[in-house]
């Protein structure tokens, strides 16, 4: 931990925010920029490179050549496992400095920043160059005159495309898999938060990823994104963000090249919990503890939650005496468990739900207003709306802000209907102390992620993605890299 505080060491933090193509800092080939403002307290961070269609061509193109002249997906993945993995080591020892740049940028707390995303991010590298010299492939039983192999080869050039939630992980999540497996990526970060994958890209140059095989474009979507999602030698599209977007993504994809296009999307998740749930007590704090962490700003938030209407008064009793200690704070105190919202964009159209609510005639119980307006940043006080009715907005859009709406059931298939009925399907819960009854309602929930008895249990070893409209892939896993591999069957004529 440093000795100076992080206010001292915000101040002193140089940033370059030009692109990185090639092994390089560029600017934008039109020179361009655009200002980062922190929403800690909205000072300007710096000017950022504001990529569009001539930069994504000249990124492909290097792209391109480092993955024709194979000088990464030509080497053993031993190697690229050793590189992979002084790149984590790297991640490491920038660990303050990758954590204050994720703080500035987007608004959550340092405590976080240092200890959940710098964490998982160099995890998830390290696991896939772990991972990459341990898959073997196959040979196929075929008849005894031949012999079918069949191998995993790269994509070719992979453009990734995330959003600002968790800026540095969805990176990582893209870059271990990709990398790992051979391919050259082009990044281009949300213009929201790009600052921590330029520095990543740096890094990764360092530990050795040679020129060209891992490229950053900043910018705006409608102009760096779309020359990436149109873009004719792009093999791999694998996106991150909204499901508005994410239709994009796909017709793009269609309307060129027919590149894969993987998309992780949007959730409104549910949480049911019946009155057998067996520790109010832990299903309380998961619920408040996962709607409030990241200032709400999760795509698996269970922003939808079912109490049985026989504990729905103590469920909200115990709730509303905890949500107070995840009132926001200085992001750069230690002590602060919930952060800045990361715009202004963002800041009213959380406002707006909340108004909507009000509107709509749901109960707001606790919060509903915007927070520390003196700091100059952008605060949003815990909200809790109970009375929810399944047709209010609140309980049908994402509203991706710490808004939490309370529905209650006193039939369980019933809160089950509703928690399926939503274009969404990312995560679900489930709190109950019969098994059999856990078990049927797993099974029943269109989620790609279910949980019982707990919510936000995470690991690098499990997939994760929806169903429906919350996307067509899935991240984490050994099941990743079936994004970044095409199979190849190649048979051989034995006698
Ligand atoms: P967004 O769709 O607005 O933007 C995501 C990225 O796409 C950004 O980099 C943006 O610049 C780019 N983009 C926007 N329009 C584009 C276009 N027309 N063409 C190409 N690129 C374009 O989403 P956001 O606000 O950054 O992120 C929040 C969303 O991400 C939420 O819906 C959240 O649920 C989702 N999310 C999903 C997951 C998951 O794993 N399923 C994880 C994190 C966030």
């Amino acid at each position: 931990m440093p000795t100076t505080s992080w206010h001292e060491r915000a101040a002193a933090l140089r940033i370059d925010a030009r692109a990185f193509i090639d092994g390089e800092r560029v600017d934008a080939r039109s020179g361009a920029r655009f200002d980062c403002l922190s929403p800690v307290d909205g000072r300007k961070l710096a000017e950022v490179a504001r990529c569009d269609g001539l930069d994504v061509d000249a990124a492909v193109t290097s792209a391109r050549a480092a993955f024709e002249d194979r000088r990464w997906a030509g080497k053993a993945p031993g190697e690229r496992k050793k590189i992979l993995v002084r790149f984590a080591d790297l991640m490491l020892e920038h660990r303050d400095e990758l954590a204050l740049l994720e703080t500035l940028d987007m608004g959550k707390p340092i405590r976080y920043s240092r200890s959940v995303d710098v964490q998982l991010a160099q995890n998830c590298i390290r696991w896939y160059g772990e991972a990459i010299d341990k898959v073997y492939d196959q040979v196929a039983p075929t008849a005894e005159d031949s012999l079918a192999l069949i191998t995993r080869e790269p994509v070719g050039v992979v453009a990734a495309i995330i959003p600002w939630n968790y800026p540095m992980l969805m990176a990582a999540w893209k870059i271990g898999p990709a990398l790992a497996t051979g391919n050259s990526l082009v990044l281009k970060p949300s213009e929201k938060a790009p600052l921590s994958s330029l520095r990543l890209a740096e890094l990764a140059l360092e530990a050795g990823v040679p020129p060209g095989v891992f490229n950053v474009l900043p910018g705006f979507g409608q102009e760096a994104g779309r020359a990436l999602g149109l873009h004719m030698d792009v093999d791999c599209i694998a996106f991150t963000g909204s499901t508005r977007t994410g239709k994009d993504i796909v017709q793009m994809a269609g309307q060129s090249n027919l590149k894969r296009a993987w998309t992780e999307l949007g959730g409104k998740s549910a949480n049911i919990v019946c009155a057998d749930c067996p520790d109010l007590d832990a299903a309380v704090s998961a619920a408040i503890g996962s709607i409030y962490f990241n200032q709400g700003e999760s795509c698996n938030a269970p922003s939808r939650l079912f109490v049985e209407a026989s504990i729905k008064d103590a469920f909200l009793d115990k709730a509303l005496t905890m949500i107070p200690d995840f009132a926001p704070g200085d992001p750069l105190d230690e002590a602060t468990v919930m952060g800045a919202i990361v715009d202004p964009i963002q800041m009213k159209t959380v406002l707006g739900y909340i108004e909507s609510g009000k509107a709509d005639g749901a109960r707001l119980l606790a919060g509903g207003k915007a927070a520390r307006v003196e700091s100059g940043g952008l605060y949003i006080e815990p909200t809790l709306f109970d009375g929810v009715d399944a047709s209010m907005r609140i309980a049908r859009e994402e509203i991706f802000g710490p808004v939490l709406s309370v529905l209650s059931f006193t039939e369980l298939d019933e809160a089950v209907r509703q928690a399926n009925a939503t274009p969404y399907g990312l995560a679900a819960a489930v709190w109950t102390s019969d098994i059999g009854k856990a078990i049927r309602t797993s099974r029943e929930l269109r989620a790609g992620t279910v949980h019982v008895n707990q919510y936000d249990n995470d690991d690098i070893t499990v997939p994760f993605g929806g169903y429906k409209q919350s996307g067509n892939g899935r991240d984490k896993s050994l099941h990743a890299f079936d994004k970044y591999t095409e199979l190849k069957t190649t048979w051989i004529q034995v006698s």
